[in-house]
């Protein structure tokens, strides 16, 4: 560890003022302190972006009538973007002559993403000018499926929905009112709506997503999600390929990369050789469903070689109710509890892990060691992937977590926190009761330890007669695509009798639209109001989504 060379490319890049010097003191003595960037760093970040005093007139070339030098002037707007749970910050540059959205880039002042998006933010202005976007409701003509479509207004929607809606809950056919989630967004509001109808209506796309993650976070401290500290960390885990496709993966991945400059170690496991694993200094290519042996086994390396944060096992974990538990025979000590630790794991040895998951028994050994030594500044991650796609895949999540209990890395700067813990999670006012009922079309009775709906099975059930959806929603959800059999989606979708009414909310087309009665439009990051605060590092924010050209217009002075 200690001081570490810049490589070419940084050099070329902190010369030529991409990134800031970071290397001019060689600060990386990280066992001293980590790096912070200082206030006339972060300044220097901003310049490459107008300042917030400068968005009501801001000039610059028109970079499409180049060479000739064509001055634009923009009003910027600011909001985020919509097209993944970050929620990174977006501006939005209206032209003034025009008053059109003409580019999207990013919000500097966004403490979750700082001004860098992925491709997907600028994108967004190929949505909104997407010439097959849907502008208006849409009402189904002929068979469903055929693709024929009229205009209707909100009105007739409303009218016809509402009364379907109503009629159900009137005649007690509460579990056949469903509003299927696939990317929310609008912060419990509308589970707060379905409580007012008294329903357990919630549908969502967890179970083939990241439920086996959370199920395992979750049996741990009550809190489904972990929220690492990337930037303060000095050993990152991830277990599949945080810096292109992991959950807040864009914020994430600066920070992974901020830490990684910092001096951070990186390992990645995943049996792909991602983009994430190659640039980690570590690459564990487990076998799929074997990654639990491995953070085991390292488990047992930091017990064994004394390397784990004693006071926080201490204070913070019921070890003396282990002991009674499962060694009433034994003196409650805190070294006897170190002991059954280390003996009820005795068959994960390095040799054992190595034979299980392919990778060698010396890089566990070394990385384990290194966890050890990175103490509370270890931070981890695992949502999708190991957790997602093996039986058992729940255990990846919480054997992880072993490690960061041992650390004593829960909550700590450089360490992992509960998600909660860094989000803004607002509260609706006159909460509805709760309501009494109990969908068996969502939490089957067969799947008692169900952690999300057991979505995936709904179009089974129904075809095997047990219920049928009255008025079914589907909201920036694809189903026929996303889940693993479409096809017995889009059986059932297309059959009247087990889908009354199928509502489509989305701001654009997809497969399973195609099937819907009613295609209902949604704006896209800069058309409508959300309120935002996601666990993207360690800190808290709250955003806001806002229709841009509505508040240029207020801005502005007029009406709206
Ligand atoms: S990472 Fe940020 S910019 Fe990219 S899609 Fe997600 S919210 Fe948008």
């Amino acid at each position: 560890m200690g001081y570490k060379k810049p490589s070419l490319i940084e050099k070329v890049a902190e010369k030529l003022r991409i990134i800031p010097d970071l290397h001019k003191d060689k600060y990386q003595e990280y066992e001293e302190d980590m790096r912070q960037f200082s206030d006339e760093e972060v300044a220097e970040m901003y310049e490459n972006f107008p300042s917030p005093d400068r968005w009501d007139d801001w000039v610059e070339y028109d970079p499409k009538a180049w060479p000739k030098k064509v001055k634009k002037t923009y009003q910027i707007i600011p909001t985020t973007c919509f097209n993944c749970e970050s929620a990174c910050g977006l501006t939005a540059f209206i032209d003034k002559e025009t008053q059109e959205v003409k580019k999207f880039e990013g919000n500097p002042h966004h403490p979750g993403s700082r001004g860098r998006n992925c491709a997907k933010g600028p994108a967004t202005i190929n949505q909104i000018t997407d010439p097959d976007r849907i502008l208006y409701p849409l009402k189904r003509k002929g068979k469903r499926g055929e693709g024929e479509w009229e205009r209707v207004s909100w009105d007739e929607v409303m009218d016809t929905i509402s009364a379907r809606i109503r009629k159900a809950i009137n005649e007690d056919r509460h579990n056949e009112i469903a509003y299927h989630v696939g990317r929310p967004g609008h912060e419990k509001f509308m589970n707060w709506i379905l409580q007012g109808w008294g329903i357990d209506g919630h549908n969502s796309h967890t179970n083939i997503c990241s439920s086996g993650a959370r199920f395992g976070y979750n049996i741990w401290y009550g809190y489904d999600r972990p929220s690492p500290d990337h930037a303060n960390a000095k050993f990152i885990l991830l277990v599949s390929a945080h810096l292109e496709s992991g959950h807040y993966f864009n914020p994430h991945a600066q920070r992974i990369i901020e830490g990684k400059m910092k001096g951070a170690k990186l390992a990645t496991m995943d049996p792909r050789l991602s983009n994430t694993a190659s640039m980690s200094d570590y690459w564990l290519p487990t076998y799929p469903g074997t990654e639990a042996a491995v953070l085991l086994a390292m488990a047992r390396i930091i017990l064994k070689e004394g390397l784990y944060n004693r006071d926080y096992l201490e204070n913070w974990t019921n070890w003396q109710e282990y002991l009674h538990a499962m060694h009433s025979d034994k003196e409650v000590t805190f070294e006897n509890y170190i002991q059954a630790m280390i003996d009820e794991y005795a068959e994960f040895t390095p040799e054992f892990a190595e034979k299980e998951s392919g990778v060698k028994a010396s890089m566990l050994v070394q990385i384990a060691r290194e966890i050890g030594e990175a103490g509370e500044r270890f931070a981890s991650h695992n949502w999708r992937a190991a957790g997602a796609s093996n039986l058992g895949g729940w255990a990846v999540a919480r054997c992880l977590h072993f490690l960061t209990v041992l650390t004593g890395s829960v909550g700590a700067k450089g360490g992992t926190s509960p998600n909660s813990w860094n989000k803004f999670s607002p509260t609706q006012p006159n909460p509805p009761k709760p309501h009494k009922k109990w969908n068996e079309l969502h939490f089957p009775k067969e799947y008692p330890l169900a952690f999300f709906e057991m979505s995936q099975l709904l179009p089974h059930f129904l075809k095997e007669g047990r219920g049928k959806m009255d008025v079914y929603f589907t909201r920036v959800f694809n189903p026929v695509w996303t889940y693993p059999d479409g096809f017995t989606w889009i059986e059932q979708l297309s059959d009247e009798e087990k889908f009354g009414i199928h509502a489509a909310l989305t701001p654009t087309w997809n497969e399973t639209a195609f099937y819907a009665d009613f295609v209902l439009p949604m704006g896209l990051a800069s058309e409508r109001h959300d309120i935002n605060s996601y666990a993207t590092h360690g800190g808290t924010w709250v955003a806001f989504r806002q229709p841009v050209l509505r508040e240029a217009e207020r801005r502005n002075g007029n009406p709206v």
